[in-house]
C-alpha cells in the first residue's frame, strides 16, 4: 500500500541513509519502523496512515506552544506574504534580537545562525580567538551538535584526554578537547591544573537533557564557573533546549551566573531554523564584520523564522 509508513520508509531508505535526515528519527533506539506523519496541530501528530497520535516531542523542543500555535501562525503568514529570504538588513532579526538582549541582560550583543550546532560552532570560535588558546573542555552526557570538536567522549588516558565519538573526527581535533565528567568537582579540578593554562572555554550544558534529564548540583554548576574563571577560561552556556524554557533567561538566570558566551536554538525559532550565540560585548565585537573572528551565513537571521521565533518567546512571556 503506497499510503503506509512502511512503504514510504522503504523508498526513503534508498534515497537517504538509514532512510532518514537525522539519526533519531529512524527509531532505532524505541524499537520498531519510524511513522510517517503528515499532519501536526497543538499536541497531536497525524501519521499518514490517519491514525492520530499525543506527541510528547514536539521536534525535540522546538515547539513550546505545541505546533502551529494559531498566534504564531497568524505572523508567519503575514511575513511570507511579504519576503522570505533577503541576504540583507532587515527590521525582523532586529526586533528578535532587541527582544533577546532586553532579557537575558548577559547577552549584549546576539549572532544570529541557523541551527544550535552553528551557534556552538561559533562560539567555540570566539572563545578561542579571545583567549588565544586551543583546548575547550566538555562533559560526559552533555550534547553540543555535531561540530566535530564536539563528537568527542572520555579517552582512557590521561585525565581529560579526548577521544574521538564519530568516525571522521581526526584524532588530531579530538585532541583539542577534553572531557570531564558531570558532577564530580574533583576531576575537572584535576583536569585544570594539568591542562588549564591552555583550556579556552567550559563548555556546559547547565541542565543536560540531550541524555537523560540529569538535573545537576547547583554547587557544582557553581564550581564549573569558579575554576573556569581562576585559570583564565571562558565559560559558555549551551542553553539550545533549557533556553526560554526553564526559565526566560535559561538555566543561567536560575542560577544567578552570568556566562560569558551562550548558545540558543530550538524554541528561538519557534518551529523554523534559527539559532544564535550571544554574550559578552567585548567577546562578541571579535565577530566579522566588527573583528576578525570569521563567520557567515546565506539564510542567517532568516525573516520568518526570526518572526515566528519572536512571536513565540513573546507568547512564553
Ligand atoms: C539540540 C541541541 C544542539 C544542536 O542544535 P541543532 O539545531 O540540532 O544543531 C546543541 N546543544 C544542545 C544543548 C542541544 O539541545
Amino acid at each position: 500500500d503506497p499510503t503506509t509508513s512502511l512503504f514510504l520508509y522503504d523508498r526513503s531508505l534508498k534515497v537517504a541513509p538509514g532512510g532518514v535526515h537525522s539519526p533519531v528519527r529512524a527509531s532505532k533506539s524505541v524499537g520498531g519502523e519510524p511513522i510517517f506523519f503528515r499532519f501536526a496541530e497543538g499536541a497531536y501528530l497525524e501519521s499518514v496512515e490517519g491514525k492520530r497520535y499525543v506527541d510528547f516531542c514536539q521536534s525535540f523542543g522546538p515547539n513550546i506552544l505545541g505546533h502551529r500555535d494559531p498566534d504564531v501562525s497568524v505572523e508567519v503568514g503575514k511575513i511570507i506574504s511579504r519576503v522570505w529570504t533577503l541576504g540583507t538588513c532587515e527590521p525582523y532579526s532586529l526586533e528578535l534580537a532587541e527582544w533577546i538582549q532586553a532579557k537575558v541582560p548577559w547577552a549584549e550583543k546576539v549572532r544570529f545562525v541557523c541551527s544550535g550546532t552553528e551557534a556552538v560552532m561559533s562560539a567555540l570560535r570566539v572563545a578561542r580567538a579571545a583567549t588565544g588558546r586551543t583546548q575547550i573542555v566538555k562533559f560526559e552526557g552533555c550534547y553540543h551538535g555535531h561540530v566535530d570538536s564536539m563528537l568527542v567522549k572520555a579517552g582512557s588516558g590521561l585525565a581529560g584526554e579526548g577521544a574521538s565519538d564519530s568516525a571522521g573526527v581526526p584524532a588530531e581535533i579530538a585532541a583539542t578537547t577534553l572531557v570531564a565528567p558531570l558532577d564530580n568537582e574533583e576531576e575537572l579540578e584535576r583536569i585544570f591544573k594539568r591542562a588549564g593554562s591552555e583550556v579556552a572555554a567550559v563548555i556546559i550544558e547547565p541542565l543536560p537533557a540531550n541524555f537523560g534529564l540529569l538535573v545537576q548540583r547547583e554547587e557544582f554548576l557553581r564550581k564549573v564557573v569558579t575554576v573556569a574563571r581562576e585559570y583564565g577560561a571562558l565559560v559558555i552556556f549551551d542553553e539550545v533546549i533549557s533556553g526560554f524554557r526553564v526559565a526566560l533567561g535559561g538555566m543561567a538566570e536560575r542560577l544567578g551566573v552570568r556566562p560569558d558566551l551562550v548558545t540558543f536554538g530550538k524554541v528561538l525559532g519557534g518551529g523554523f531554523p534559527v539559532g544564535c550565540y550571544a554574550g559578552r560585548k567585548d567577546l562578541m565585537d571579535l565577530v566579522a564584520p566588527s573583528g576578525p573572528v570569521y563567520q557567515a551565513g546565506t539564510l542567517s537571521a532568516h525573516p520568518v523564522a526570526v518572526v515566528a521565533g519572536l512571536s513565540t518567546l513573546k507568547k512564553v512571556e
